[in-house]
């Protein structure tokens, strides 16, 4: 997979933008970044991975609304939806068409440098030809169910944890993934102290029960997903019920089909839970997954 394309977003904040192009295309794999960037020392930031297919970004104003919707809880500035749109554009037309036709993009916006707060905030988008998941789609993932240390309220009873916001701080996350890893499992699910299931690290959970399809609620702290979402749009059109719920853990047991959905490896269907073999539903996952790729919005 090549390094790709980044673009440097020097002005990426609505009101900072001037006249004149806010952002330059550099080579990805040149050093770009003040090493005393807050993204860098701190994790302080957010950011978006989208799919890109055929060269445009897919579900692009729902990714840009969830942006805009992180940056609020971190109480940044909000990102100018406008540059960055234009800035993923320009660096799809550097990457070419032929990576361009399976690519993805990660943005991100940064609260500025460590020493310096006259640097102000920037941002990058690095667009990149996309890793094959056809594997995963097809065979699904083994999860393990791993806790992510808090009640179900947290967004109530802690809102400076930032669940819920799509934060650079993915150290957790990363760890979370080594864990499962140790255990025999490719995927996380995470569940709450008082005995609920979040989502994975980087995925939506999605759960079929009979004819309803069911997700957490961005209320327990999750990340309101773009392809849960996609999913559940999907499954209107074929008369399926959707429903946001908390979910226990031991519901699961009862499930029909679970899945993790996630942007670039789309719906994934889960093979195991601790162990348990589950069954995956075969129809339903290629036939999302076939509607999550044609789509254009
Ligand atoms: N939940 C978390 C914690 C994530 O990091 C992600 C995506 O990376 C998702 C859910 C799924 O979101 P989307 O479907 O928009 O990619």
């Amino acid at each position: 997979m090549s390094s790709g394309i980044l673009v440097m977003i020097d002005r990426p904040t609505i009101g900072q933008t001037g006249p004149g192009d806010p952002f330059r295309v550099v080579p990805a794999d040149e050093p770009a970044l003040r090493a005393t960037v807050l993204a860098a020392t701190r994790g302080d930031g957010i950011f978006e991975t989208a799919a890109i297919r055929d060269g445009r970004v897919q579900a692009a104003a729902a990714h840009l609304h969830r942006f805009a919707r992180s940056a609020a809880m971190l109480d940044l500035p909000a990102p100018d939806p406008d540059v960055y749109t234009r800035a993923i554009e320009r660096g799809i037309a550097a990457l070419g068409e032929t990576d361009a036709s399976d690519a993805a993009v990660k943005y991100v916006l940064t609260r500025g440098d460590e020493e310096d707060p006259s640097f102000g905030p920037v941002g990058w988008a690095h667009v990149h030809a996309s890793e094959d998941f056809t594997g995963a789609r097809r065979d699904g993932v083994k999860v393990v169910l791993l806790s992510r240390g808090y009640a179900l309220d947290v967004t109530q009873t802690a809102p400076w944890l930032l669940q819920g916001a799509k934060t650079l701080s993915y150290a957790v996350n990363r760890a979370a993934l080594r864990e499962a890893a140790r255990r025999g499992a490719a995927d996380v699910l995470f569940t709450t102290t008082d005995g609920f299931v979040l989502e994975g690290p980087t995925s939506s959970l999605v759960a079929r029960f009979g004819d309803t399809l069911v997700t957490t609620p961005p209320e327990a702290g999750v990340l309101p997903g773009t392809t849960q979402q996609g999913m559940f749009e999907y499954a209107t059109t074929i008369g399926l019920v959707t429903e946001f719920r908390d979910l226990r853990v031991d519901e699961l047991a009862e499930a029909d089909a679970l899945w993790l959905t996630s942007s670039v490896r789309l719906a994934v269907p889960v093979t195991a839970v601790d162990g348990v073999s589950r069954a995956a539903d075969t129809a339903l996952t290629s036939a999302v997954n076939a509607f999550l790729v044609a789509r254009d919005d």
